[in-house]
């Protein structure tokens, strides 16, 4: 694994591990989506990201990680990331994200979806639409010969040409032996952003939050749980997404 301004660059082999641990990821996501019903608490995702974990032998990369007590972050309505899988049941027409990860063979996947939870508001749905619509549009400037601003500047464009914002508090990373490396990801262009040519190798975990109303967020008493100040909706869209020659690869794209 070479490394060059601080950021790994991944072998071909170690892509392939990626992507299986990426994989198993996508199934535990697709799992867990296809259990979202009103009625359902929350808790009964982390028993299925568990049993995930179980059944393809990797380990949950976010529980214990900086005291994180769950192997799911599991995110209602308003709250955007980090939220607490609970007793909480989910009733029609809630929206619930799931962020989730695990290593495998010494490297880490992640992945996040927002699902609906039974019928919901046109509104919600449009959030939803956007931001899976904005993960796409930053994966497609992902390019060799490009630049990570580009990434940055396809999700942003998109997102406030909606009319929504993107959360600027969190950011998505560079993924491989450590869950998070080099270098960060924002949904935005921030001023005066350092120049990252984007090289074959790089693998990066892009994921906008996006927020029906205002980008600013609160973090609740529970010290994880992320919610819009506002309380606006929220939702959240993460794949792992290595470069090659040949253009991006969503790693975390479940495979038919
Ligand atoms: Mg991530």
């Amino acid at each position: 694994m070479k490394k060059i301004r601080g950021i790994y660059l991944k072998n071909e082999s170690e892509l392939q591990v990626m992507r299986e641990a990426n994989q198993i990821v996508a199934k535990t996501l697709a799992a867990m989506a296809a259990a979202v019903a009103p009625g359902t608490p929350t808790l009964h995702f982390e028993e299925i990201a568990r049993d995930y974990c179980k059944r393809y032998d990797v380990k949950p990369a976010f529980l214990g990680y900086h005291g994180f007590p769950f192997a799911l972050c599991c995110s209602v309505n308003e709250e955007v990331v980090h939220g607490f899988p609970s007793q909480r049941r989910l009733q029609e027409g809630d929206i619930v994200s799931f962020d989730m990860g695990v290593v495998y063979r010494g490297f880490f996947g992640d992945a996040a979806l927002t699902v609906p939870v039974g019928e919901i508001a046109p509104a919600a749905a449009d959030l939803l639409a956007v931001t899976r619509a904005s993960l796409a549009e930053g994966i497609g400037a992902m390019t060799v010969g490009g630049n990570l601003a580009d990434v940055s500047r396809a999700v942003q464009k998109y997102v406030e040409s909606r009319g929504y914002s993107v959360v600027k508090r969190f950011v998505g990373h560079g993924i491989g032996r450590s869950l998070h490396e080099k270098p960060e990801v924002p949904n935005f262009v921030a001023p005066g952003a350092k120049d990252i040519p984007l090289l074959p190798g790089m693998v990066l975990a892009i994921e906008p939050m996006v927020a029906a109303g205002g980008c600013d967020v609160e973090i609740l008493a529970d010290n994880w749980t992320a919610v819009t100040r506002d309380r606006s909706l929220s939702a959240h869209f993460e794949h792992s997404v290595a470069l090659t020659q040949a253009g991006p690869v969503v790693l975390s794209e479940l495979a038919a």
